[in-house]
């Protein structure tokens, strides 16, 4: 993780705080109710900041009102505009994300700056593969990986020379080996938080395993402050997959941690048709909590012998474990009330 760290509004990004799960509006500011819908969605789904596309100075109204009354902080997502970061930075938000190189006249990035630095804004700065230019893929021989780094540091000049360092970085593009060895030389050169991800990764499973993949090599290797996984799917989505794979990592443990054998011939129970049937009953379950449900008695309980609480099928019906060790039994008609009782018994902190 990275050296420093920043803070944008009360949510601290890079150093020892936990890695960050982010997301991106998907509906525009001229849509101010589906903004505040999908909003409120990403913060029940525990999505930590969200970046808002700002491309119309006619919407910083909008952009202030959605600020105002956003329980998570917002970045604003600007493109070549200086006129967009001064006016998002007057309507609070938190974090801009522009190209200091794309803001027109050095005055004009002095003022952004200043802004910045009165209102205690964070500044994200990137590159992109799909924005590589033909200079900076010649400057770099070809090299992918080489040109978005150097697209970064020519960013980063910038800033570094009005003396800003409350950025973070980013270095982002569809391909995974590409992604991961930019992301290596920056958290090897510089101090800052990085922001992680791998664009336009496309929907379903394909998108999820892509994500997952690249997001998960750099987050094995320490790099990765903060994530943002990108799906051709509800905003939601991309955050629970986020979490998804920090859990899988073991950084972080949002919601219970629920494990079920793939089955064999030895199964005694239909153990996609349970997980179904129980989910209910485990709503509420305190995070990292662990659930194992198990096709058989006869491994079941030893292959989740990790478990908080496991269920396995038996020729009579289920029975009940906690790590390992058998604590119930039941039968096809009060599981969910044994399953209650019991949960009351080993994990009062449930509700
Ligand atoms: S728990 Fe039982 S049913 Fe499930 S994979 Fe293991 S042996 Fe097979």
């Amino acid at each position: 993780m990275s050296q420093r760290s920043v803070s944008v509004g009360s949510l601290g990004i890079g150093g020892s705080n936990p890695v960050r799960v982010e997301s991106m509006l998907k509906s525009p500011l001229d849509n101010l109710m589906a903004c505040r819908e999908e909003l409120r969605g990403l913060a029940s789904a525990g999505c930590e900041m969200v970046r808002v596309a700002f491309s119309d100075p006619s919407k910083a109204d909008a952009l202030a009102e959605l600020v105002s009354e956003a329980e998570i902080p917002l970045m604003a997502d600007i493109h070549f505009n200086p006129d967009l970061a001064v006016l998002s930075l007057k309507a609070g938000v938190p974090a801009i994300r522009i190209n200091p190189g794309n803001m027109g006249s050095p005055m004009r990035l002095a003022e952004i700056l200043h802004l910045a630095r009165e209102r205690r804004a964070v500044i994200r700065i990137g590159a992109n593969g799909g924005s590589l230019s033909d200079a900076q893929l010649a400057e770099s021989g070809g090299d992918r990986s080489l040109a978005l780094v150097g697209a970064v540091e020519a960013q980063l000049k910038y800033l570094l020379e009005h003396g800003f360092e409350d950025v973070i970085l980013s270095a982002k593009s569809t391909s995974i080996p590409e992604t991961v060895r930019a992301n290596a030389l920056l958290a090897e050169r510089y101090p800052y938080p990085l922001h992680i991800g791998i664009t336009e990764a496309g929907p379903g499973l394909g998108g999820i395993v892509k994500n997952a993949a690249g997001i998960g090599i750099l987050l094995n290797q320490g790099i990765g402050d903060t994530i943002r996984v990108s799906l051709t799917a509800p905003a939601e989505q991309e955050v629970e997959t986020g979490y998804a794979i920090l859990n899988a990592l073991g950084i972080r443990r949002k919601g219970f941690d629920l494990i079920s054998c793939p089955t064999c011939g030895r199964k005694r129970i239909d153990v996609q048709a349970l997980v179904q049937r129980i989910l209910p009953a485990l709503s509420g379950l305190p995070d990292g909590f662990s659930v194992a449900v198990m096709g058989c008695e006869v491994n079941g309980p030893r292959e989740a012998a990790h478990a908080d609480l496991g269920i396995s099928g038996s020729p009579n019906g289920f029975i009940l474990f906690s790590h390992g060790r058998r604590i119930a039994v039941a039968g096809a008609g009060n599981l969910e009330d044994i399953l209650r009782e019991t949960l009351e018994k080993i994990c009062p902190k449930k509700n």
